[in-house]
């Protein structure tokens, strides 16, 4: 079969860490494998526009794996011109960015590596929701800078204890979220369709809120973790935004498109937010001028959280896992399953 894989530039960091597998050098490490059954595997970096490697490639695919850190998007127009293709595997979390609906029409199955890098993005989150409290961007500037101005920074630093943080969104990484601020001491709530269960609620120590925009009005700190759907697209707009408390955080390690782009700009530099930092954006990369990257108080980094070398490995198995069961007729854990064969699309995605 063709095997088509879209991962991002390693470069010279390619052969620096053996471990440092999301790379089109390393592609998973899967090549060695692939060919060894007679299966040709073709990586590319090069996933945008009409004139694209990948756009060249898709006509005799048979499987492609995109990851949403590099993501090769996979467009109705694209699977349409795909014939051939029979799994899509996102080799990570997240498959917004495939249309899921001409996927199905087609009869294509769609595969995710259901829970490998929720640990390192839940990290991630708690790392960004003191990076922000603390002020820590600007100090960290002036001392590149070779300045020293101690009062810029704390003239607007806080401590997490006694906050009130809430997760929209109480899924895998919210909860592991949840469980990493317990022993912060602050004021956990969570906003979700589906409640956690009372036990865990318990355990916790996190209130469920049923209306998201009073949980917006309480908190202090706001982290998203929901899907990209057709329902949350555009969930952060203007008027959501002005039911946060002034000058409160957002964090958003979840995608770039729950967002109205320009009512984060204008809240962030306004002073409405008290900051905004995330890894997720949309197109990916964003061009050079997205104003995500020259707005007020921000703490943005490039699609980071769920790529750390431990989610890298555990990444590279379960799609291993993944195409291995594929081959063999098998059927994937349930939960992998975004796209079933008879067209099913999962429900966090609908
Ligand atoms: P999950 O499916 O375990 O949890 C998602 C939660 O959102 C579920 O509890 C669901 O009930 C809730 N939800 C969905 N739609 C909702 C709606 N309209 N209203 C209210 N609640 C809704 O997913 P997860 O593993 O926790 O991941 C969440 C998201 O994080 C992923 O979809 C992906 O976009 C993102 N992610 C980002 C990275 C990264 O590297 N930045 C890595 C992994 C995942």
């Amino acid at each position: 079969m063709k095997v088509v894989g879209v991962f991002l530039k390693g470069c010279k960091y390619a052969t620096k860490n053996p471990r440092f597998l999301l790379n089109v050098e390393a592609g998973l490490g899967l090549k060695p494998w692939l060919e060894a059954q007679g299966h040709h595997y073709h990586l590319t970096h090069d996933k945008d526009g009409p004139n694209s490697e990948l756009e060249r490639l898709l006509p005799d695919t048979d499987i492609l794996i995109t990851t949403p850190f590099h993501p090769g998007y996979v467009t109705a127009d694209r699977i349409q011109k795909a014939k051939n293709l029979k799994l899509l595997v996102t080799a990570g979390v997240g498959s917004d960015h495939i249309d899921l609906h001409a996927a199905a029409a087609a009869g294509i199955t769609v595969a995710e590596i259901t829970g490998v890098n929720v640990v390192s993005v839940a990290e991630d989150e708690l790392m960004r929701v003191l990076i922000l409290l603390r002020n820590f961007v600007p100090g960290w500037k002036q001392i590149t800078a070779g300045n020293w101005d101690v009062a810029e920074v704390i003239h607007r630093s806080y401590d997490l204890e006694g906050k009130t943080v809430g997760t929209v969104g109480a899924g895998r990484i919210g909860q592991l979220l949840l469980q990493r601020l317990k022993p912060f001491n602050c004021n956990l709530l969570y906003y979700d369709r589906n409640s956690i269960g009372e036990q865990l609620e318990k355990e916790l120590g996190a209130i469920r809120e049923p209306d998201l925009d009073t949980l917006l009005s309480k908190c202090d700190v706001v982290v998203l973790n929901v899907p990209l759907t057709d329902k949350t697209r555009g969930f952060f707009d203007k008027e959501r935004l002005s039911k946060m408390k002034k000058g409160a955080y957002i964090v958003n390690n979840a995608r770039g498109g729950l967002m109205d782009v320009d009512a984060v700009v204008e809240a962030c530099n306004s002073g409405y937010l008290g900051g905004y930092s995330g890894d997720v954006w949309y197109p990916q990369p964003p061009p050079k001028d997205h104003p995500w990257r020259y707005m007020e108080n921000h703490a943005m980094t490039p699609h980071i959280s769920g790529a750390s070398l431990d989610a890298q490995w555990r990444i590279a198995a379960g799609t291993k896992d993944t195409l291995e069961k594929f081959f063999k007729g098998q059927s994937f854990p349930k939960e992998y399953y975004i796209v079933k064969p008879d067209g099913q699309i999962a429900p966090q995605y609908t």
